[in-house]
């Protein structure tokens, strides 16, 4: 970006010159690095998911010149099935990014403001620019524990999305709170981003059933290791599906392959794999818990398969770069509030060991 000058940038529309886009964790190509920086899964998918890929790839002569199923039905209906929900509440997209940027235009394009955390997903202030709703968007601050204050969200808005477990904090909020917002706002969308809600939370899928104003967001990219592949999904009232589905085949009529069809199907049907391999990520966040408050860290209560610590006596954006030195990458984020904490991914139990012996031995010795 930095060496196209203003001259080159008179062929980009006006409104690209502004946008800030978000910025992903990085991917560094370092030998016997150890990546907790973006919260992927330290365990690979369902062998299942392998089987279905190679069966795909087995026939990619015959099929891969067609184009996927537009509505990807037998994805649809193994997240049904599995979510125990009906087809006509699932919408399906690539990555639940792209989910969210649909939920985005199709609920919050509007004149009201749409309420989020100031402590939130770092995507959604870029969906409000990107939307043209940045200067509708009301932020409300955490509280001095980084928890959600619901009463904050009793007020007159056009949308509300909250991410559960909140991401960077890792914080959990209850569905009697949801429920409160959800009741408070009968003529706004409220949306709950749950990529992280396999570790442990309480998923808001319970109530779509209840309450016509609720999408729930997920992802394969975390607790079903499928990041790279691309699929997450939304769960609501055929209603609010309705608008999802009309601003997809607006924009990408085929934004699922088949290739990610059906790893995501042969993911979604082998339950036990991932309620296996959950536990393990769950077990070995309560012990890297343990050996970093031994340490000193402060760690907030997660139910993610991350944890946001701090150390009061050393800076974190030094302590992540000695780590970086190291060959250990977590996330650091030199935000307001926030520029004291580390974000560090769940791996596993191995590699959380070596984190700890690299802290205990070469940084904080
Ligand atoms: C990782 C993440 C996403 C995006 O997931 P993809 O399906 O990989 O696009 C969405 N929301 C939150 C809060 C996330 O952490």
């Amino acid at each position: 970006m930095s060496n196209i000058t203003t001259e080159q940038m008179r062929f980009w529309s006006p409104e690209v010159r502004e946008l800030d886009p978000y910025v992903p964790g990085e991917q560094p190509k370092i030998q016997n690095l150890l990546k907790l920086n973006t919260n992927e899964n330290p365990y690979p998918p369902s062998p299942k998911v392998v089987n279905a890929v190679q069966a795909v790839l087995a026939h990619s002569a015959d099929v891969l010149r067609l184009y996927p199923d537009p509505d990807a039905l037998e994805l649809k209906q193994a997240i049904a099935k599995q979510q125990n929900v009906a087809v006509e509440n699932v919408f399906v997209g690539n990555g639940s990014d792209e989910v969210l940027a649909h939920i985005f235009k199709a609920f919050f394009v509007q004149d009201k403001p749409i309420l989020y955390p100031d402590i939130t997903y770092s995507f959604y202030p870029v969906y409000s620019q990107f939307f043209g709703i940045s200067t509708k968007t009301k932020i409300l601050p955490l509280n001095e524990n980084f928890e959600i204050v619901v009463d904050d969200y009793k007020q007159p808005n056009g949308g509300i999305i909250i991410t559960n477990p909140n991401a960077p904090t890792s914080i959990a909020l209850g569905l009697s709170a949801i429920e409160e917002v959800l009741q408070a706002n009968p003529n706004s969308v409220v949306v709950i981003d749950e990529a992280y809600v396999d570790f442990g939370a309480e998923s808001a899928v319970a109530l779509v059933e209840k309450y016509e104003n609720l999408v729930v967001c997920q992802t394969t990219s975390k607790s079903r290791s499928l990041a790279g592949l691309r699929v997450g999904f939304a769960v609501a009232q055929p209603h609010l599906i309705a608008a999802l589905e009309v601003v997809k085949n607006s924009f990408n009529s085929y934004p699922i392959d088949r290739f990610a069809i059906a790893a995501a199907v042969a993911s979604f049907d082998d339950q036990g794999y991932f309620e296996a391999q959950n536990n393990k990520v769950i077990a070995s966040r309560e012990k890297l818990v343990i050996h970093l408050e031994e340490m000193g860290f402060k760690v907030l209560p997660s139910k993610a398969n991350f944890i946001f610590a701090s150390l009061p006596t050393k800076d974190a954006g030094e302590l992540a770069t000695e780590l970086r030195e190291k060959g250990i990458i977590v996330r650091y984020f030199n935000k307001p509030r926030i520029n004291q904490y580390l974000r560090i991914t769940i791996g596993t139990d191995e590699q959380n060991q070596r984190l700890v012996n690299t802290l205990k031995n070469d940084i904080l010795n």
